[in-house]
């Protein structure tokens, strides 16, 4: 009954994938409306035209995302007022806001800024918080040989896009279309197991309510983490989904670390900032993914004090004290040098958890003893210190980003006193 229209040369040459589509169309599934046909068009007047007056023809709701803006190549609003044949009408609400929104940036609006202040006639206007261009929404009545539709016209930055699409579209959307077979999902997030055994362990427990109660069970691989996606459409869908849930943590909690699509990081700062632990972080073969990811959280200032990339053995020695000798013997990707450099960041920072992280990302470095991906994740607290060991054969970023996710891992373990091995 959907139909999404994206619009842009940058979807069609490569230079930008089309990441609307996945967004928009898990939001549709979500909420129950089944989206029926997705189309990618260039900024070209002929090709929206014709993308929209054929979908308007088949479906009920059109969606157009793009081409709002000021710039000469932002024709979407133009070319489906043409089509309708609606006057364009100049919107004083929206011409306030613009003014608003450059005053606040101490921005003066060149002249052509206004044309999203113009309206279709008749269009009810969605307010963009986060940028200028309005989204539009028009009511189209039937005709003798088409169908009552709606085309909803939506800004194409994401960040503009997304909070109008579920603070306003959806809400508006679901009260057009009340009652319909809604699917809800959830999602509990797992650390530290392969989908083989995060399957192994919750399967059997599931089946009763696969069977009798309609329960959908997937699981989604991620670098790092795997996701255990429920899903249900039933009426008592929530309470279903609440059993199913406590089923998956009574067989893997000490994997869990979410049933909220958060991600491991999140939910790190916020235990942190709970129970006001500081966190440190040294970083080897992680090269600062870590500290990125850990400030990349709102309010990580709280906890976060600390985060140094030693990559160098002189600058393990130097800032982290780790002894010439353990790197001469040990080497400097070993049990000992990860725990010594988390021993002496926690000294240096004064932090309750340091978290290092030494490893050979590949693709040479490797020996027989330690191949490449292997990794020792180190720690300190005031009671105890130790490393783990992994091993992760991968590329370099996914090798990074894997580990990173195996230290955080280790983080969250230390703050909620869980053993770290
Ligand atoms: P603007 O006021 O920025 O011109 P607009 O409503 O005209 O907004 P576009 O110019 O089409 O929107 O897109 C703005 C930016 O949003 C693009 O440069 C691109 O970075 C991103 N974008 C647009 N469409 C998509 C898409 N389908 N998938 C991913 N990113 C997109
Ligand atoms: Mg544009």
């Amino acid at each position: 009954m959907v139909e999404i229209i994206n619009t842009g040369n940058e979807l069609l040459n490569g230079a930008r994938l089309n990441t609307h589509q996945q967004w928009l169309t898990a939001r549709f599934a979500r909420h129950g409306f089944e989206v029926t046909r997705q189309t990618a068009i260039a900024d070209n007047g002929n090709a929206i035209e014709e993308a929209v007056r054929e979908s308007v023809r088949r479906a009920r709701v059109t969606i157009t995302t793009g081409g709002l803006g000021p710039t000469s190549d932002d024709m979407t609003r133009e070319k489906i007022a043409g089509l309708l044949g609606r006057e364009l009408i100049h919107d004083p609400g929206i011409e306030s806001h613009l003014e608003e929104f450059f005053a606040k940036r101490n921005k003066v609006p060149s002249p052509r800024t206004m044309v999203q202040a113009k309206v279709p006639e008749g269009a009810i206007v969605l307010m963009n918080h986060h940028g200028t261009a309005p989204g539009l929404v028009i009511d189209i009545p039937a005709t003798e040989d088409t169908p009552e539709t709606m085309l909803i016209m939506l800004p194409g930055p994401p960040r503009e896009l997304y909070p109008m699409m579920t603070e306003q579209v959806i809400p508006l959307l679901e009260e057009r279309f009340p009652g319909r077979n809604q699917m809800r999902e959830r999602f509990v997030r797992t650390t530290g197991l392969g989908e083989s055994a995060v399957e192994e362990a919750i399967g059997g427990h599931l089946e009763p309510l696969k069977k009798e109660s309609g329960l959908g069970v997937a699981f989604c691989l991620h670098p790092g983490h795997v996701d255990v996606r429920l899903t249900s459409n039933r009426a008592d869908a929530d309470a279903v989904l609440d059993s199913a849930v406590a089923l998956v943590r009574s067989s893997l909690d000490a994997y869990i670390f979410s049933d909220a699509e958060e991600e491991i990081e999140e939910v790190v700062i916020r235990k942190a900032s709970e129970s006001s632990i500081t966190l440190a972080v040294a970083e080897s073969c992680t090269g600062g993914l870590l500290s990125n990811r850990l400030t990349d959280v709102p309010g990580a200032s709280e906890v976060y004090l600390c985060g140094l990339t030693t990559y160098s053995n002189e600058a393990k020695q130097t800032f982290l004290r780790v002894s010439s000798n353990t790197l001469e013997t040990k080497g400097a990707v070993s049990r000992e040098t990860a725990m010594e450099m988390a021993k002496g960041l926690m000294e240096a920072t004064g932090a309750d958890i340091a978290v290092t992280t030494t490893g050979i990302a590949g693709p040479g470095g490797g020996s027989e003893e330690k191949p490449v991906g292997t990794v020792f994740i180190g720690y300190a607290t005031s009671s105890r210190s130790g490393a783990l060991k992994m091993l992760n054969p991968y590329d370099r970023e996914t090798f990074k980003r894997v580990t990173s996710q195996q230290a955080l891992g280790l983080m969250l373990k230390l703050l909620i006193g869980k053993d770290p091995d």
